[in-house]
């Protein structure tokens, strides 16, 4: 009963629970919203622990997906979908089509694309039962690999707070704390390392490091040194709830931007204690936009990288919208990132159009 609380909380308008157990599958496909366009999000696979367990994450992860394209100014909604099972070990063909025919049911209502436990080959298995399918490979005449156009997205949100914290000055001379050098940490480490930054940064897996340090002069620390780096901005670029009541004290930053997703442990408690701090916060689903932009650019018509990437510097004026409202208002900038999109879907929803999700719909896969 909790489960149809949650539901009517958040505001869903339809969830779908897949089931063959023939080929193993077990899937929810959760569509929060449509009010901007079809509701685009990534497939998890995961080995939940329980059928509540994998609802509430879908219900969590479909409605951050809606805020996400709303604040970028996408003609997206939210959706998400979530495989329950052991990515290394219960993956087959008939597992993916026979989502792939759950997915197609829905008659472009919802897109997926990959997220955690998913890649490329999986997508483009789920390709031959349905074209509602984002972040298929470059030879399918997909975007390809997100993380460069997500760091560069986070580039433009970092320089966004540093123009908001230190004035119009370049980032050259700056310093940034880089938490987790994978796809999207080592792309923003690049690139920070051209704007002529100093970097620290920290990762668990020493092949990482060792690129980082190599490639960018990255200097490592300690995987738990990180939150202590005396540095201008610290950037999470790993794990989710890493801002919480243990780590925000010890930060020596004036700014948190980074591409992680659900950065903040509790979402209000921790934007405040971040602004009590006078730590300004690039909210995460602001700054991390740039692979959701990515993929709607494959939706659009046929994908071009530079049209991508001059959306993403979008991404910039967006960040600034969001400090000023939080200004304004007198309000985190978390709560001031949740009222930018809340603002856009209530405008759009009055105007009762669907119109732009229809485009969509007609472009894809011509
Ligand atoms: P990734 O798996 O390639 O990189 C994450 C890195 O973090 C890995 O190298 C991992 O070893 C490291 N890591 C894990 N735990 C750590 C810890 N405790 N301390 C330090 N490092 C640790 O993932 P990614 O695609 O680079 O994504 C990074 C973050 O950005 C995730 O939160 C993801 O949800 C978010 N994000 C990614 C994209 C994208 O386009 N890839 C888009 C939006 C948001």
């Amino acid at each position: 009963m909790q489960m149809f609380e949650e539901l009517e909380q958040m505001g869903h308008e339809r969830v779908l629970i897949c089931s063959n157990l023939e080929v193993g599958l077990k899937a929810i496909i959760a569509v929060h919203s449509t009010t901007l366009g079809p509701a685009l999000g990534g497939v998890r696979m995961w080995n939940y622990s329980s059928f509540d367990e994998a609802m509430h994450d879908v219900l969590r992860l479909s409605r951050g997906m809606t805020y996400k394209a709303a604040a970028a100014g996408l003609n997206l909604g939210g959706g998400k979908a979530v495989i329950i099972g052991d990515s290394k070990k219960d993956k087959s063909e008939a597992l993916f089509r026979s989502f792939g025919q759950y997915i197609d049911s829905l008659g472009g209502l919802y897109i997926t694309a990959e997220d955690v436990g998913i890649d490329v080959e999986d997508c483009e298995t789920i390709l031959t039962e349905t074209p509602w399918v984002t972040g298929v490979s470059e030879a399918h005449g997909g975007s390809g690999d997100p993380s460069p156009v997500t760091a560069f997205g986070t580039l433009q949100g970092i320089k966004a707070a540093a123009t908001r914290t230190f004035g119009d000055a370049p980032l050259a001379g700056r310093s940034v704390a880089i938490q987790g050098l994978g796809s999207v940490g080592l792309w923003l480490a690049s690139y920070l390392a051209e704007e002529g930054v100093k970097l620290f940064g920290c990762d668990i897996d020493p092949e990482a490091t060792a690129e980082a340090a190599e490639k960018h002069g990255v200097e490592i620390v300690p995987i738990e040194d990180i939150y202590d780096v005396d540095c201008d901005i610290f950037a999470p670029c790993a794990l989710g709830a890493i801002l919480n009541e243990r780590t925000i004290p010890r930060l020596k930053c004036s700014i948190v931007a980074g591409a992680a997703n659900n950065q903040l442990d509790d979402e209000e408690l921790d934007g405040q204690r971040l602004a009590s701090r006078n730590i300004l916060y690039a909210p995460d689903f602001v700054i991390n936009a740039g692979g959701l932009i990515n993929v709607y650019n494959e939706l659009t018509g046929h994908y071009n990288r530079d049209r991508a990437l001059r959306m993403t510097r979008t991404i910039y004026l967006n960040m600034m919208r969001v400090f000023e409202i939080a200004d304004e208002e007198g309000v985190s900038t978390a709560v001031a990132a949740d009222r930018v999109a809340e603002e856009r879907m209530a405008k759009i929803s009055a105007l009762g159009t669907r119109q732009w999700g229809r485009q969509i719909a007609r472009n894809h896969r011509k």
